[in-house]
């Protein structure tokens, strides 16, 4: 897990102005209770002047300390029920004067015994969420709601394997990533073939799954990602880039997913950009899915040998093909609309 420190101390300011919310609305009711109750009050009182009495009495001659710690713990008691009694009777909850805690495990500190409380972790992951970028599109799409069906079992052009052994295939390669990801891992996949073959469906499933497994993830395309380097470096001159983008959330990742690689519009210096990130979270060992219309002979076209050699020494290549599934799924709901 890594949110950038940012996003980290974000949430913690969340966690403290929290506590500081319960425990005003705990010294609200106390009040109140001391308004209503002054009995009430007069109990805490004394018990407030337990320690100080202790002390009197350690230092007081001829008095056994022990024994006086043993009055002062049997008079306390004494105070405490009597005091549970008056709140009771006044139609108070037992923990009327106790601070509620969303989070009662770690008194919404976040911390349980300096390990972080499952109620952070949640919320690490609810934040990996929303800042991931992440297409709303795609942000259902899992393991679950994937259907072979949808791809054709007939034979493709010259391919070995039907589009939908392909892409059965192409999701335990998915599923072997997430594996090593999760377990602190590195897995670099290019998702390569023409439109409408699964790789956004493949890259939203590897994005969920991490996720889910507490993993951060940044989806971005490859045009907004180029635009938000030329907007680096030109400032206000450039493009607008998305402003979820920072050099912090892209290095801080653990997973990185570049969709549309090869149509964006690329400046000389958003190509050495590009072409550094791609290489340096290679050389850091930190995962990155690409993900392409382009199949790789285009790519030597569109970029260049070293670009692209870099990509096939790190890179796994996950190839897509078939029918486009999104005119396939227009005609099946045009036919069924008859
Ligand atoms: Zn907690």
């Amino acid at each position: 897990m890594a949110l950038t420190e940012t996003t980290m101390q974000e949430i913690l300011s969340e966690y403290a102005a929290r506590r500081q919310q319960h425990e005003t609305e705990r010294d609200l009711r106390v009040a109140d209770i001391y308004r209503q109750v002054p009995e009430i009050a007069a109990i805490d009182e004394e018990i407030q002047s337990f320690g100080l009495n202790a002390m009197k009495g350690y230092l007081q001659n001829g008095r056994d300390a022990a024994r006086s710690l043993s009055e002062l713990r049997s008079r306390y008691e004494h105070l405490t029920t009597s005091r549970a009694e008056l709140l009771r009777r006044n139609g108070y909850a037992p923990d009327a004067m106790e601070v509620h805690y969303t989070c009662p495990l770690c008194k919404d500190t976040g911390y349980v015994d300096y390990q972080k409380c499952s109620c952070l972790k949640q919320r690490i992951i609810r934040a990996a969420y929303d800042h991931s970028g992440l297409p709303n599109h795609l942000k259902k799409e899992n393991r679950q709601a994937f259907n072979p069906a949808l791809f054709s079992d007939e034979p493709y052009q010259n391919e070995v394997l039907t589009p939908r052994q392909n892409i059965l295939n192409n999701l335990k390669v998915v599923e072997d990533a997430v594996r090593q990801i999760a377990d602190g891992g590195c897995r670099n996949l290019l998702f390569t073939g023409t439109a409408g073959t699964g790789k956004s469906f493949l890259s939203g499933v590897m994005a969920n799954e991490l996720l889910a497994l507490g993993r951060t993830v940044l989806y971005v395309g490859c045009y907004d990602l180029c635009a938000y380097f030329d907007q680096e470096h030109f400032g206000d001159r450039a493009r607008k880039a998305p402003t979820s983008l920072s050099a912090e959330a892209i290095d801080a990742c653990d997973l990185l997913i570049i969709d549309d690689l090869g149509a964006e519009f690329r400046t000389s210096l958003s190509y050495t950009s590009l072409f550094h990130l791609i290489d340096q979270r290679l050389q850091n060992e930190k995962s990155t899915v690409l993900s392409t219309n382009w199949w790789i002979p285009d790519l030597r076209e569109l970029y260049d040998e070293r670009f692209v050699s870099r990509i096939l020494g790190g890179y796994t290549i996950v190839r897509f093909f078939g029918p486009d599934l999104r005119v396939t799924q227009a005609r099946a709901g045009s036919s069924s609309n008859r």
